[in-house]
């Protein structure tokens, strides 16, 4: 460990690009199907994936849409003009050899992602993002001469942004990448499932005693927020651990061993001019008219930073606003509810689709996807909402009816009434069991009568249970005090 004095003098820089991969149904060049998700090796390749000799790509417009998208969601817009070009490297996977990316004029330059952290916010900037096919994948089987190539995932469009080194701490990083990743989702760019690497992380540090930056390592194909924040952090620790004992920084790519929570040598990083980049002949340039651009405009979705807004507003902490966020599907209902019912009726529909967030998060907390449009769920939780600040319904009962409305899309005043949930608000009704439950608790009853209001608790209890849980305590508390005549 480096002391805290020592890790003081040293100024940490951090850069951070994303491979995302973008939710088209076929891949950027061909028309294979882009989910290579359980698919078996090699069955989602055509002529174009396998650069057979004469095979030309042909661009997917959807690519270019979600692109566009991503450019908003970056806080900027596409570029009007943007081209191809071809990255040349030699391994099995990659079967043309050369990467199609676009080097010279990506689709998107400049843009800033802001995020708060410790309450303070923090901005970086984008310095661009471009679009690229993916490679094929290479396994290399334990105790065999062979590997193997599955170029299933070959082609699949990604967008790589890359943001500039304007991250500070390992902090900041993991703050910078979820925020990133928040914004993908929201903006529907990608599926941004971690668990399947449809968002990588790679993550270059440096740090440096001087204004000049120090020798940087790249950590690659990191896929998750809780990674990126433990690699940075690992890297700083080494880094500043070696310039200590009066070693230098080799510029390498590492890798990231998450079994054992360290980066380990990969290779030595090639210089740009090693990869021979040029425009690719085959791939006319891609031109937005003022119109395109104008159009994708007006369809992007609402981002993190319009819900944070408004679940501010409904008057959630911090905390309890980003919990929201963390997961889409409840955010975007509650701000339906928040838009049609108003802030009341919409803090109590955040609770209750509120998932506890593990440090991490993945799909599994969400809201599961069911059967039932997203505008009766909206009807049928402010129904609820209002069930419950009517005293209908007990909050504990809310919750009961909550589940199986959400699957099933019925009524909850179908459910409350077949599930037997209803309270009881009949003052004549509650009057009775009233009347009963203080002639049998004389002693209760007389302590009240006393001022001793620790009693009255004993008594709504009495009242609930011979109801069976249906009675309105609010209710049942008012005709205690008034047949005790206080
Ligand atoms: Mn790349």
């Amino acid at each position: 460990m480096i002391s805290e004095d020592i890790r003081r003098q040293y100024t940490v820089t951090i850069g951070i690009e994303c491979h995302v991969q973008l939710k088209t149904k076929t891949k950027l060049f061909s028309g294979a199907d882009n989910d290579a998700r359980e698919a078996a090796p090699n069955t989602l390749v055509n002529h174009i994936d396998f650069g057979l000799p004469g095979a030309l790509p042909v661009l997917n417009e959807k690519a270019v849409e979600l692109a566009s998208r991503a450019a908003f969601a970056l806080g900027t817009e596409p570029q009007r003009f943007s081209k191809f070009d071809r990255k040349h490297y030699f391994y099995p996977d990659l079967p043309l050899g050369y990467q199609i990316t676009q080097f010279y004029d990506p689709i998107i330059k400049d843009g800033e992602v802001t995020f708060t952290l410790d309450g303070e916010p923090k901005t970086v900037r984008i310095h661009e993002a471009h679009i690229e096919a993916d490679a094929g994948k290479s396994t290399h089987p334990a105790g065999t001469d062979y590997s193997l190539v599955d170029l299933n995932r070959a082609g699949t469009p990604l967008l790589e942004v890359v943001s500039e080194a304007d991250i500070h701490s390992p902090a900041e990083a993991k703050g910078y990448a979820r925020e990133l990743y928040l914004r993908m989702r929201y903006a529907d760019v990608s599926d941004a499932n971690l668990y399947y690497g449809n968002m990588r992380f790679d993550v270059n540090v440096s740090v440096s005693k001087t204004s000049e930056l120090g020798k940087r390592t790249e950590t690659k194909n990191l896929n998750s927020f809780r990674s990126v924040e433990r690699a940075a952090e690992y890297e700083v620790e080494r880094q500043i651990g070696l310039l200590e004992q009066g070693e230098r920084i080799v510029q390498e790519t590492r890798g990231w061993d998450d079994a054992g929570q360290k980066t380990f040598s990969q290779r030595s990083k090639e210089d740009s001019y090693e990869y021979r980049y040029m425009p690719d002949p085959d791939l006319p340039p891609v031109v937005l008219s003022d119109e395109y651009v104008a159009d994708v405009a007006a369809a992007m979705p609402e981002l993190p930073d319009a819900y944070r807004t408004k679940f501010s507003a409904m008057g959630l902490d911090a905390k309890t606003v980003e919990d929201v966020i963390a997961d889409p599907s409840a955010a975007k209902l509650v701000g339906m509810v928040y838009d049609d019912a108003g802030p009341d009726t919409a803090k109590r529909v955040a609770f209750w689709l509120l998932r506890p967030q593990e440090d991490d998060e993945t799909a599994a907390h969400e809201v599961e996807p069911t059967e039932v449009d997203t505008a009766s769920q909206v009807k049928n939780l402010i129904a609820l909402s209002h069930m419950v600040a009517e005293n209908k319904l007990s909050s504990t009962a809310a919750k009961e009816v909550l589940d199986s409305m959400l699957k099933t899309g019925e009524s909850p005043e179908a459910i409350a009434e077949t599930k037997n949930l209803l309270q009881v608000s009949d003052e004549g009704a509650i009057a009775e069991i009233v009347a009963a439950v203080l002639a049998e608790n004389p002693k209760a009853a007389g302590d009240v009568q006393n001022g001793e209001m620790k009693a009255i608790g004993f008594l709504v209890g009495q009242v609930m249970k011979q109801s069976q849980g249906k009675a309105n305590p609010a209710l049942a508390t008012k005709l205690i005090k008034k047949q005790l005549g206080i």
